[in-house]
């Protein structure tokens, strides 16, 4: 499928971009693209690199279960500001 292709060289090309390494703790195992704004709410930002950081495997658990907003609230945006896990309401 051409969107999973699309995807997955998104995936490579954010992480070589940061080296492969965790852009929160600096750790360099199991690194995923993490969306910065959720491709649920934001489609059309899927593919692009401004969207993308790379975290470990743990960081991008904790981005994701730490932070929880009501449903109301969203679309919402996970990202690190200064090395804090930091998430927002547009
Ligand atoms: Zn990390
Ligand atoms: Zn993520």
């Amino acid at each position: 499928m051409r969107l999973c292709n699309a995807l997955e060289k998104w995936r490579v090309a954010v992480k070589n971009r940061d080296n492969h390494t965790c852009q929160l703790c600096g750790s360099g195992e199991s690194v995923i693209a993490h969306h910065i704004k959720d491709t649920y709410d934001f489609p059309a930002l899927s593919l692009d690199m401004q969207n993308g950081m790379t975290l470990c495997r743990t960081c991008h658990i904790n981005l994701h279960h730490r932070i929880k907003l009501p449903a109301s609230e969203k679309p919402r945006v996970y990202t690190v500001i200064d090395g804090r896990l930091t998430w927002s309401v547009i």
